[in-house]
C-alpha cells in the first residue's frame, strides 16, 4: 500500500502523471488497437492510481480512469444507447484481493463473514502458484495468512449486524473464462437480431450491425423458447488460427508485390544490359525479415509508431515525448544487431498486426467503404461468445451457471468452460484448474471471471458507476522470468531520442528466447533503481516488446552502484540534452550518424519517398562512403560519382545494376506527391496523415514554409488556444523545422534537384481544397451528426463539412451550431439538441447547404479526393476503422508509416 510518509505534493503529482499515462494507453488500446505496454503493466498503473486515490482522496478527479469504463467510440459509426449499461469488471490479482472482494460482497448483502475453511492455505497456494508462474514472488502462504487476518477484522466490524446466523454459508460463484476479445452487445427482438453494438463507453456503443456478418457464429434468429426482448453481452474474438492465416496471407502479398517490383526494374534494365541478376540487391534484403531479437515482437512497436500521428494524446508535452520515446525504442532497438542503429524502417512491413484481439477489434469496425474497396476483407472470420444478459423481457435467469445451457438452447454461442464454486477457496481451486485448460480454448483468455451464481442477489449487491459488485475478474499474470542484467546499451533514434536497452543473460519464454529488453528511458531506470549486475524480472506479453519490470534487490551484488545515465551521445560524443516533461535524453547533434542514417532511411522509405533499393543498409553505405548527410545529397549522386566505388562497378568497369537502379529510383522519386516529401522531411510530430493535411491546406511546400505560426495553429489538430496543448506542439514543430537554416538549405537544394514541391490537386477538381479552415462558408461553425445519411457515409459528411471550414463535434453541446439528423434517428444527441436549442438540419437541407458552399457531394466521390479531404482526426475519431484503414494503406504501399 501507499507509504504513510508520502508527501501530498508528490502524491498529487504522481496521480496526475498516472492519470495522463493511463488515458493515453487506454486510447492506444481501445481506439488504435495498438497497445504499447502489456495489459499487466497497464493493470499495475491502474492499481497504483487506485491506491494513491484511496490514500489521498482529495486529489482524485471526478472523471478518474478508476471510475469509468474506457471508451471505444470513434465517431465513424452511429452511437446508440445500450438498453442497460454495459459495465466493465474490477480486477483482482491474488487470493488476498479475492478474499477482500468476497468479504465486501458479504457485507453488502448483510451476511456474516465467510466461514473458516481448513483448506484455505492450500487453495491460496495453488492459485497463487498459478499466478506466479516461474517467477518472482512466491508468497502464496503469506497471502493466505493475510486473508485470514482480514476476515478476522471484518468479523469484528460486522458482528452486530449478522450475529443471528450461526453457520454462515459460503457464497456460490460461477467461474468462467475471461476472454481477451472486444466487447459486444446484441439485441434480439422476437428472436431476430436487431442491433449489434460495441461496448463503447458503457452507456452508448457504436452500432456495427452492418458488420454482423463477419461474426460467423452470430445467429440472425434465435431458436427455441427465446424471450421477446433479449440484450446479450459477450466478446468478439478472432481465433489464433485465423489471425495466423491473415498474417501469412499478408506476408505473401508483400512478397509478391516486392517480387513484381523487382521484376519490373529488371525488365527495364534488360533493355540496356543482359547480365544475370542473381547477385543483385543484397542491400535491402535484410530488412524484409522481421527481427527475431524480441522473439518476433518487432512488428508491434513499428505499427504503433505508424499510428502515432493520429494518436498523440492532446494535452501533454510529456505524453508526446513518451510516444516518441517508445516509438524510437521500436525504431532503434531492433536493428542494432544487424549493425545498424537508428532505423528499422522495413521491419514492420510483414507482420504489422499486434495480436488477435486488436485485429478482431479493428475488423469489427471496418467501414462499408473499406469492404467495397477490399472485398477480400469480407473473408475475415470473427467469432462471438456470450456470457451475460442485459435487458430482457419474458425470461428470468435464476443461476448464472444455468446461462450457458440456456444460450445453447437459443442458439447463441456461449463459453465452453465454467463451473460453480462454493466460496473463495473452492473458487481459487477452479481458477488454478482453469489456468491449465485455458490454452486449449479457441480464444485467448487472460483470466477468470467470478459471478455470484444466485442472480436474485445481483440487484441487492448493486453496482458502482464502473462495475457490478457481484462479479470480479481474476487476472493471470503475463510470463515473467528472472535473469541477470549484463549491461545497458544506448540506442539513438532518428529524432535523437536516446533509449536505454537492457542486455540480458538469455532467458527462455514459451515462444522465444529473450536477451534484450527495453528500459524505456532514464526516468524509468532511476525510478526502479535498476542497476547493471542486478537480477531483474523480465516480462513478455504477447507481441509487446519485453520489458524489465522489477529488480530483485535481495540478490543485488554488494558492490553495485546506481546506474548513471551517460552524459554524452554514445554515437557522436555530443553532450546529451534533457527536456520535456518526461525529461528524455536526446542527442542534439543534427549530424549525429544514427540520426543522419535514420533520417535518410525514413526519407527513402516506402511510406515517404519510396525510393526502391534504398533500405537501411544502402543508406548506411552511402553515408559512410559518399558523405551523404541529407536528402539533397542523395539527389547529388551521379553515375560518375557512384563509379568511384567498386560496389557500383560491374565486371567491365561500367555502372553496376545496383547503381543504375538506384539512380533510376532517385529520379523516379522526384515526382512523388507533396505529402510524401513533407512526411519524408521528418518534421517532429508530423506523420503521414498530418503531412497530407498540410499538403491539402497549403498546396505547396513554400506556402507551408512561409506560413505564419498563427495560420498553422488555426488548423484543427495543429494548434489550439491552450498553449501547452499537444496540438500546438505540432504547429510549433513545423515552424521550428522551417526556421532552421539547415533545413531551409536542404529544401533549396531539393528544389534545384527538381523535386515536386506542389500539390497537383490543390484547389482543383471542383473541390474547395484551397480555401482551408478559414475560408469556407461553414467557417467557425460546429456540427454534430446523428443517424445514418442516405447520400453519403458519415466520414464523407465530416470531410465535406471540414472542407468548408466547419468543425465536427462528437457530442452535442451548447457550442454546437447544427445537428445533422436523419429523419429516423432518435436518441441522446437529438434530445440534447432540442433541449439546448441547437438547429437540427435534415439531410435535404444539409445537401442544400453543401451546394451553397460550392460542393456537390455526388461529383467528388473519387476515393483519392475523399482521402485528401479527410483531415486527420485526433479524438475521438482517431481509432478503430481509421487505424484499420491506415493499416490497409500500409499494406497497399508496403508503407511502414511514420517512425515516431
Ligand atoms: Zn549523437
Amino acid at each position: 500500500m501507499v507509504r504513510r510518509q508520502m508527501e501530498p505534493h508528490d502524491a498529487k503529482r504522481e496521480i496526475s502523471n498516472l492519470t495522463a499515462q493511463i488515458r493515453r494507453h487506454e486510447k492506444l488500446y481501445r481506439l488504435q488497437n495498438a497497445p504499447e505496454i502489456s495489459d499487466a503493466e497497464f493493470d499495475r498503473m491502474m492499481r497504483r492510481l487506485r491506491e494513491l486515490e484511496e490514500s489521498f482522496p482529495q486529489f482524485k478527479s471526478p472523471d478518474s480512469p478508476t471510475e469509468r469504463v474506457g471508451s471505444d467510440l470513434d465517431g465513424s459509426f452511429e452511437e446508440v444507447e445500450h438498453l442497460t449499461p454495459m459495465q466493465s469488471l474490477d480486477n483482482v490479482f491474488d487470493a488476498d484481493q479475492l478474499r477482500d472482494f468476497d468479504a465486501r460482497l458479504r457485507r453488502v448483502l448483510g451476511l456474516a463473514p465467510a466461514p473458516a475453511n481448513i483448506r484455505k492455505d492450500e487453495a491460496a497456494e495453488a492459485a497463487n502458484a498459478a499466478n506466479d508462474g516461474a517467477s518472482a514472488n512466491g508468497d502464496g502462504g503469506a497471502a493466505g495468512g493475510k486473508g485470514a487476518e482480514n476476515a478476522g477484522e471484518s468479523s469484528e466490524e460486522d458482528s452486530g449486524k449478522s450475529s443471528e446466523s450461526a453457520e454462515p454459508q459460503p457464497l456460490v460463484y460461477c467461474v468462467e473464462p475471461k476472454i481477451d476479445g472486444a466487447g459486444i452487445s446484441a439485441v434480439y427482438e422476437n428472436g431476430r437480431l436487431m442491433r449489434l453494438l460495441t461496448r463503447g463507453n458503457g452507456r452508448e456503443g457504436n452500432d456495427i450491425s452492418t458488420n454482423a456478418f463477419l461474426i460467423r457464429n452470430l445467429p440472425l434468429e434465435l431458436k427455441g423458447d427465446f424471450p421477446a426482448l433479449l440484450e446479450v453481452r459477450g466478446e468478439c474474438y478472432m481465433t489464433v488460427g485465423e489471425f495466423e492465416r491473415i498474417r501469412a496471407e499478408r506476408f505473401e502479398r508483400e512478397q509478391k508485390k516486392l517480387e513484381q517490383r523487382r521484376e519490373k526494374e529488371r525488365a527495364k534494365l534488360r533493355k540496356g544490359k543482359s547480365k544475370s541478376q542473381s547477385e543483385l540487391p543484397n542491400f535491402e534484403d535484410s530488412a524484409a525479415k522481421p527481427s527475431a531479437l524480441f522473439g518476433g515482437a518487432a512488428a508491434a512497436p513499428v505499427e504503433n509508431s505508424g499510428n502515432s500521428d493520429d494518436s498523440s494524446n492532446p494535452g501533454e508535452l510529456g505524453v508526446l515525448e513518451s510516444s516518441a520515446a517508445s516509438a524510437s525504442s521500436g525504431d532503434s532497438i531492433i536493428p542494432a544487431k544487424s549493425g545498424n542503429s537508428g532505423n528499422s524502417s522495413n521491419s514492420g512491413k510483414v507482420s504489422g498486426y499486434a495480436n488477435p484481439r486488436n485485429l478482431a477489434a479493428g475488423t469489427m469496425k471496418l467501414l462499408p467503404k473499406t469492404f467495397e474497396e477490399n472485398p477480400e476483407l469480407k473473408n475475415r472470420e470473427l467469432l462471438a461468445v456470450f456470457y451475460s444478459v442485459g435487458a430482457c423481457e419474458g425470461f428470468r435467469l435464476r443461476r448464472q451457471s444455468d446461462l450457458p445451457a440456456t444460450f445453447k438452447r437459443w442458439g447463441l454461442p456461449c463459453v465452453d468452460w465454467f463451473c460453480a464454486a462454493d466460496g473463495v477457496d473452492s473458487a481459487l481451486e477452479k481458477i488454478a484448474q482453469f489456468d491449465t485448460v485455458r490454452r486449449a480454448l479457441p480464444y485467448n483468455t487472460d483470466g477468470a471471471v467470478l459471478k455470484l451464481d444466485d442472480v436474485s442477489l445481483h440487484s441487492l449487491a448493486g453496482a458502482t458507476d464502473k462495475a457490478p459488485r457481484w462479479a470480479i475478474a481474476w487476472k493471470y499474470p503475463p510470463e515473467r522470468r528472472k535473469t541477470r542484467l549484463k549491461a545497458v546499451t544506448l540506442q539513438v533514434g532518428r529524432t535523437g531520442v536516446v533509449t536505454p536497452v537492457a542486455e540480458l543473460e538469455e532467458t527462455e519464454f514459451p515462444d522465444s528466447k529473450v536477451s534484450r529488453a527495453t528500459l524505456h528511458n532514464a526516468g524509468y531506470i532511476a525510478q526502479k533503481d535498476i542497476r547493471v549486475g542486478d537480477l531483474v524480472v523480465v516480462e513478455k506479453a504477447g507481441e509487446i516488446i519485453p520489458a524489465v519490470v522489477e529488480v530483485d534487490k535481495s540478490a543485488r551484488p554488494a558492490d553495485s552502484r546506481p546506474y548513471e545515465f551517460p552524459q554524452n551521445c554514445p554515437e557522436c560524443g555530443a553532450k546529451l540534452a534533457r527536456f520535456g516533461e518526461k525529461m528524455l535524453y536526446r542527442c542534439p547533434n543534427f549530424s549525429c550518424p544514427p540520426q543522419v542514417r535514420g533520417r535518410l532511411a525514413h526519407f527513402a522509405s516506402r511510406g515517404c519517398m519510396d525510393i526502391e533499393g534504398l533500405g537501411d543498409k544502402m543508406t548506411a553505405f552511402l553515408v559512410d562512403n559518399f558523405s551523404v548527410a541529407s536528402p539533397a545529397d542523395l539527389y547529388g549522386l551521379t553515375a560518375e560519382r557512384l563509379l568511384e566505388n567498386e560496389k557500383f562497378r560491374d565486371d567491365k568497369g561500367g555502372l553496376s545494376k545496383t547503381g543504375a537502379n538506384l539512380l533510376a529510383a532517385l529520379e523516379d522519386s522526384k515526382r512523388r506527391p507533396l505529402w510524401r516529401l513533407i512526411f519524408g522531411l521528418g518534421i517532429l510530430e508530423i506523420g503521414a496523415q498530418f503531412a497530407k493535411e498540410l499538403s491539402r491546406r497549403f498546396g505547396s511546400l513554400d506556402a507551408i514554409a512561409n506560413a505564419p505560426l498563427s495560420e498553422i495553429m488555426a488548423i484543427e489538430n495543429f494548434g489550439s488556444k491552450a498553449a501547452k496543448d499537444a496540438q500546438s506542439v505540432r504547429a510549433l514543430s513545423i515552424r521550428a523545422f522551417f526556421d532552421d537554416s539547415r533545413n531551409r538549405d536542404t529544401i533549396e537544394r531539393l528544389r534545384v534537384c527538381g523535386l515536386n514541391f506542389a500539390d497537383a490537386d490543390f484547389g482543383g477538381a471542383g473541390m474547395p481544397g484551397g480555401s482551408g479552415a478559414s475560408g469556407g462558408i461553414f467557417a467557425g461553425r460546429a456540427f454534430a451528426i446523428t443517424g445514418r445519411l442516405e447520400s453519403m457515409d458519415r466520414m464523407r459528411a465530416q470531410a465535406l463539412i471540414e472542407s468548408l471550414g466547419g468543425r465536427i463535434q462528437s457530442a452535442v453541446s451548447s457550442k454546437t451550431d447544427y445537428l445533422i439528423a436523419s429523419p429516423d434517428s432518435a436518441g441522446s444527441k437529438l434530445e440534447k439538441a432540442r433541449k439546448l436549442g441547437v438547429e437540427i438540419v435534415d439531410e435535404a437541407r444539409f445537401l442544400q447547404m453543401l451546394e451553397e458552399g460550392g460542393v456537390r457531394p455526388d461529383t467528388a466521390s473519387a476515393p483519392e479526393n475523399l482521402e485528401a479531404l479527410n483531415p486527420p482526426r485526433l479524438s475521438p475519431e482517431g481509432g478503430g476503422p481509421k487505424a484499420e484503414a491506415s493499416r490497409k494503406r500500409a499494406e497497399d504501399s508496403g508503407d511502414q508509416m511514420s517512425l515516431f
